[in-house]
This record gives structure tokens, sequence and C-alpha cells, in this order.
């Protein structure tokens, strides 16, 4: 929601920097940018263990049916991209 045509500056919400076009408890552009950088990272590093845990699992316990591997292998990159998917909405909800 942008700032009311009253105020011209409101200080960010992190850094206490006054920045036009932001509202109150909101944070600068710069401030968003490096939770955003942050959430990223954490939810890679979240979206790796997952892979490798479904990996692992489909390692060792693979189908015997051919139809059943290919379900197996496409779940590794699905797994990857639905965990970090999450994981940033989470994370940039958790984040202080
Ligand atoms: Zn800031």
């Amino acid at each position: 929601m942008p700032s009311p045509a009253g105020w011209r500056e409101v200080p960010c919400v992190e850094c206490g920097a006054f920045v036009a076009g932001i509202d109150f408890g909101e944070r600068c552009p710069p401030c968003h940018r490096r939770r955003e950088r942050k959430a990223a990272l954490i939810a890679r590093r979240a979206a790796l263990l997952a892979t490798l845990l479904a990996t692992a699992w489909v390692w060792w316990r693979l189908p015997t049916s051919p139809m059943g591997r290919w379900y197996a292998v496409m779940a590794i990159p699905i797994t990857y991209l639905l965990v970090r998917t999450i994981a940033v909405r989470i994370a940039m909800e958790v984040l202080p």
C-alpha cells in the first residue's frame, strides 16, 4: 500500500532509513532484496537436502516396474522444485 499523499518519506522497519514510496512497517527496497536473497539461500539448502533424501530413497527402494522407475526418477527434480518453492514462502514469512 503506498504512502498517503501527505507523507513524503517513511522509515524502513529494518534499517531505519527514510524512503519515499513505502508504508509504515515496510522495508526499503535494498532491505527487501537482502531478505529475498537470504530466503532463497535457505530454500536452496532445504531443497538440496530434501532432494538428497529423495534420491537416497529412490536408490534404495527402486521400483521393479519400468513405469515405476520413471516416476521415481521424475520425483527427484519435482521434489527439488516443490521444496524450494515452499521453503521460499515459509522463509519470507518467518525471517525477521
Ligand atoms: Zn531498510
